[in-house]
C-alpha cells in the first residue's frame, strides 16, 4: 500500500487535503510512530501532485509499506465493503478504466463513475450494492456526461433507490442545499474552501462571480460584505434557501445575472468556473480594486498559462498556487491567488 509520512501537527491538514482529492484510503486507519503519521492512500499519486503537496505541508514524504502495517478502520465497514465489493468483482474493469473506485457522497445521494460500456443490469447491480454497502445513502446515481453547458452540470442515471436530486450537504461549519441535477457542485472542493475561508478578513468585500448554491460565498462570511452572482436561477434559489440556513442575510447579496452585466467592486475576486474563467479576466480586473485579489480557478498541466494570462493586463503578484484538484490524466484544477497591484 501506498502512503505518506507527515508530521503529526500537520495531519489533520493533510487527512483533510487528501481526503477532498479523493486520494485517502478510508478502509485504514492512520498510523502513528513517535510524532510522524502514517496516512494510507487509494494509490501512487502523480508526481506533480506530489509536488505540490511537498510545497503545501514541507515535510512530506511517499513510500510504499505491507497492508498489514495499517489496522482496518472498525466504524467504516459498511463502506469499506462498498470498496471492497468492486475490488472483488469487477477488478478488471476497474483496470480499464470504466468503474471507478472514487465515487462523491453529498448528503443522501450517492454519484458514482462507470462508464456505458459496463451493461445497464450491471450499472444497476453495482448501485444496489452502494445502497446497501454505502452508510446514510439514500440514492444512487452514476455520472452520465461530463460537465456541460453555461450552468456547469451534468446528466445522471439513476442506478437504485429514491428519484431524489435535492440533498443537504455539511461541510467546514456551514451547511448547503445542493440540487446535484439542476446546480454544480462539487465536495472535493471542501478543503480549497476552508483555505479561503480562513484567508478572509472582517474588511473584505467578496465578489463571488460564479457563486452556485453558494459554498464560496457562504464560507466567506467572516467578510464585510459579498456579492454572490450565478447566471443559474435554480442555483440562487438554492443559494436563498443557504442564507437563511446559515444565517447570513446581513452579508450576502444574491444576484442572478450573467456576471458581465453585473457592476459591483470587491478586493477579494473568487472565479471558481475553472473551464472558462480566462474569458472572464477582463471583468474580475473591473471589480477588483487596486490592490485586491483575484483567486483564478483554471484547468491546466501547470501554472504558466495562468500566469500569462495577467502578464499583459495589469501589475501583479502571484501570491500563491496550488494544484486543487484532479481533472483529466496529467491535468489539474488550479489556483492562482493573484495580488493586482495596478491595471495596465
Ligand atoms: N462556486 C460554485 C461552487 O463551488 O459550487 C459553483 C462553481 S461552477 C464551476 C460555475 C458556476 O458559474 C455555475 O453555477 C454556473 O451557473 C455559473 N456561471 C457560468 N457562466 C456564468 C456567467 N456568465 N455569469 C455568472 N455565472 C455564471
Amino acid at each position: 500500500m501506498y502512503c505518506c509520512k507527515v508530521d503529526r501537527k500537520e495531519g489533520e491538514k493533510v487527512r483533510r487535503c487528501l481526503l477532498d482529492k479523493g486520494l485517502l484510503n478510508r478502509e485504514y486507519k492512520i498510523k502513528r510512530v513517535g510524532d510522524a503519521l502514517y496516512i494510507p492512500l487509494i494509490d501512487t499519486l502523480e508526481p506533480t501532485l506530489e509536488d505540490e503537496l511537498r510545497s503545501l505541508f514541507g515535510n512530506i514524504e511517499f513510500l510504499e509499506v505491507k497492508d498489514e502495517e495499517f489496522q482496518r478502520r472498525r466504524g467504516s465497514k459498511k463502506e469499506m465493503s462498498f470498496r471492497e465489493y468492486l475490488l472483488n468483482n469487477f477488478k478488471e474493469e476497474i483496470e480499464k478504466g470504466w468503474v471507478s473506485l472514487s465515487y462523491d457522497v453529498i448528503g443522501s445521494i450517492v454519484i458514482l463513475q462507470i462508464s456505458e460500456e459496463v451493461d445497464k443490469d450491471t450499472r444497476k447491480k453495482i448501485g444496489e450494492n452502494a445502497l446497501k454497502l454505502i452508510p446514510s445513502i439514500k440514492t444512487v446515481f452514476r455520472k452520465k456526461s461530463s460537465i456541460e453547458g453555461d450552468y456547469r452540470i451534468r446528466k445522471l442515471e439513476l442506478l437504485a433507490g429514491e428519484y431524489n436530486t435535492l440533498t443537504l450537504y455539511k461541510e467546514n461549519s456551514y451547511r448547503l442545499w445542493v440540487d446535484v441535477e439542476k446546480v454544480y457542485f462539487s465536495p472535493r472542493l471542501g478543503w480549497e474552501r476552508k483555505r479561503i475561508m480562513e484567508m478572509t478578513s472582517p474588511k473584505d468585500v467578496v465578489v463571488d462571480m460564479f457563486c452556485g448554491v453558494g459554498p464560496f460565498s457562504i464560507a466567506c462570511r467572516n467578510a464585510k460584505k459579498v456579492y454572490a452572482i450565478d447566471i443559474n436561477p435554480y442555483a440562487i434559489e438554492l443559494l436563498k434557501r443557504n442564507i437563511e440556513l446559515n444565517k447570513v442575510k446581513d452579508k450576502i447579496v444574491p444576484i442572478l445575472d450573467d456576471v458581465r452585466n453585473v457592476d459591483v467592486s470587491g478586493n477579494r475576486v473568487i472565479m471558481n468556473l475553472p473551464k472558462y474563467s480566462y474569458k472572464f479576466v477582463d471583468k474580475a480586473l473591473d471589480i477588483v480594486e487596486d490592490g485586491g485579489i483575484i483567486h483564478y480557478y483554471t484547468i491546466d498541466k501547470d501554472f504558466k498559462g495562468a500566469e500569462k494570462i495577467f502578464e499583459s493586463k495589469c501589475d501583479y503578484e502571484v501570491l500563491g498556487k496550488r494544484i486543487v484538484k484532479s481533472y483529466a490524466p496529467r491535468e489539474y484544477v488550479i489556483v492562482l491567488d493573484v495580488k493586482v497591484n495596478k491595471r495596465i
